[in-house]
């Protein structure tokens, strides 16, 4: 069978047979049981799982668009929030929503941002963020979605903002400075204290992204060890952004976005009472929203507590310990700045390459991100793997080792490289956009007409490609091709369905 559609099935299979082939389908998914998975996943072991799993389906057909309809849900989320603000500094006016994620979060402060510019005479007509480089691309999004403008800033020496370039490039259309604690490229917390500071002496808005530190860094710091203040007691940080499906080992999706005062979340709601269908009035960007999360991550901190954070927390700091004292202590490889809990960048020193290495990794069935402007490879340490750290030390020696030997094929490669290079600079603008889709193409990188499955084999090729383009707006066209590509249905990476049993859902 090889439609160019997927049909519904004219009549359905029984319920063991339809999960027997998800189960088949799974096979070649990335294994995070094993540790083997250094992002996407957050994995506390079996025992809260299995509560996640309970607390979830409890809430599984609940919506809480409507808070009247589910009064349980309406106090859970408002419980879960109240904590979350508690934790980070949060006092009795700290106000928040929950969210479905930390794009979510971000999504939801920046509009805030917007709308409080606007209700206060700040921003013009296209108001600006100015936030770090390392900033998670949802600002990007946020400015992207509602008209906004972000205004990069670099990092220093020791890879935290710039705050000599930031404070320059603050001015009057400026309503919001951003800060990552930590940043999540590679793990040190910006100057918060300073952004805060910034930000009041300016009269505008500053939004902490702790998406990814916010249930580590007041855990971290108890332990002991150095953490800079970063959150809703600092002055001045008017929003935060809370990841509860990361460190909190919540189910996905659940983030938390703070705000300092009522008042400034008034910006974020949304209402509309004009529809024939009644008074609509929404918090978030979702309509309808699942009430499984919300019960899931009420109950996670409630099965965890305080103690329970801390001993986890506990547990993946010694891991992240061993991790970075073995990576430093590998020949050509380092960590990056001084990561300030679990999550880090490692680099490699020349001749090394360290997407070759990377790729050597993939081979042994270790996902990790890569990263660019510098080139590194990217770990977030979680409760999961406590059981790997040990394995992935030695198969990250042997990549090393492998890629040393791999020099004469890197060296061709960058010859190729830089060629390339050269030829892009001298080739029309329109051209060099063509080209390039041919070049990642022949790279395996797939692309939108073939519906080839665009998943890129080895990416330091890709990875060496990218970096030499002239035009940086032309990667932006391959990674939509390639995500084109990615989303559409391909006849030639169907499910198989099991011959199976015909299923009574019709008969009910
Ligand atoms: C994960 C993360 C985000 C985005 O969160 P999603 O849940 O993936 O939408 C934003 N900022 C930081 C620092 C993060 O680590």
């Amino acid at each position: 069978m090889t439609e160019k559609q997927k049909v519904l099935p004219r009549v359905g299979s029984a319920a063991d047979a339809v999960l027997a082939t998800m189960e088949q389908a799974r096979g070649e998914d990335a294994q995070w049981r094993s540790g083997k998975v250094w992002s996407l996943v957050y994995n506390a072991g079996d025992e809260t799982t299995e509560l996640l799993k309970r607390a979830y389906t409890m809430f599984f057909s609940e919506n809480a668009l409507n808070p009247t309809a589910f009064p349980s849900l309406k106090r859970m989320e408002s419980e879960v929030v109240s904590m979350t603000a508690h934790l980070l500094g949060g006092d009795a006016h700290a106000v928040g929503s929950m969210t479905s994620g930390g794009t979510e979060s971000i999504l939801m402060a920046v509009k805030a941002a917007r709308e409080w510019g606007r209700a206060n005479g700040r921003g013009g007509k296209t108001p600006e963020i100015v936030l770090p480089i390392t900033a998670h691309p949802a600002f990007e999004k946020a400015a992207h979605y509602f008209g906004m403008k972000t205004v990069y800033v670099p990092m220093a020496e020791d890879l935290r903002v710039d705050m000599r370039k930031m404070r320059r490039a603050v001015n009057r259309r400026t309503v919001l400075l951003v800060g990552s604690a930590p940043q999540y490229p590679h793990g040190p917390v910006d100057p918060i204290e300073e952004i805060a500071a910034l930000a009041k002496a300016r009269g505008i808005l500053c939004h902490v992204d702790a998406c990814v530190g916010g249930f580590m860094l007041p855990f971290v710091r108890e332990l002991g060890y150095p953490v800079p203040a970063f959150d809703l007691s600092v002055p001045g940080v008017t929003s935060m952004s809370v990841d509860l499906h990361k460190y909190a080992y919540a189910a996905k999706p659940a983030s938390v976005v703070l705000y300092r005062s009522p008042e400034l979340r008034k910006h974020q709601f949304f209402a509309y009472t004009n529809w024939p269908g009644g008074i609509y009035v929404s918090p978030t960007m979702t309509g309808s929203r699942p009430g499984g999360a919300i019960a899931a991550a009420w109950a996670i901190m409630h099965f965890l507590g305080h103690e329970g954070y801390l001993k986890i927390a506990q547990e993946v700091m010694t891991a992240r310990d061993k991790l970075k004292d073995g990576i430093n202590a590998i020949d050509g490889l380092y960590i990056m700045g001084d990561p300030i809990m679990s999550v880090m960048g490692i680099g490699a020193k020349r001749p090394l390459d360290i997407y070759e290495i990377g790729d050597h990794m993939s081979e042994r069935g270790w996902h990790m991100d890569r990263q660019q402007s510098p080139n590194s490879l990217h770990l977030t340490i979680n409760r999961g793997h406590i059981i790997s750290a040990d394995a992935f030390l030695a198969d990250l020696a042997d990549a090393v080792r492998l890629s040393q030997r791999d020099n004469k094929t890197y060296m061709k490669q960058q010859i190729l490289m830089t060629s390339m290079n050269a030829a892009l600079r001298v080739i029309p603008a329109p051209l060099v956009s063509r080209l390039t889709r041919v070049a990642s193409k022949a790279m395996g990188l797939g692309g939108g007409t073939d519906g080839g499955d665009g998943l890129p084999k080895r990416t330091a090729a890709m990875y060496g490609m990218m970096a030499s383009l002239p035009n940086k707006g032309d990667l932006d066209d391959i990674a939509i091709d390639i995500l084109d590509g990615l989303t559409r249905f391909d006849p030639k990476s169907r499910i198989e369905e099991a011959a199976a049993p015909v299923s009574d859902a019709a008969g009910e």
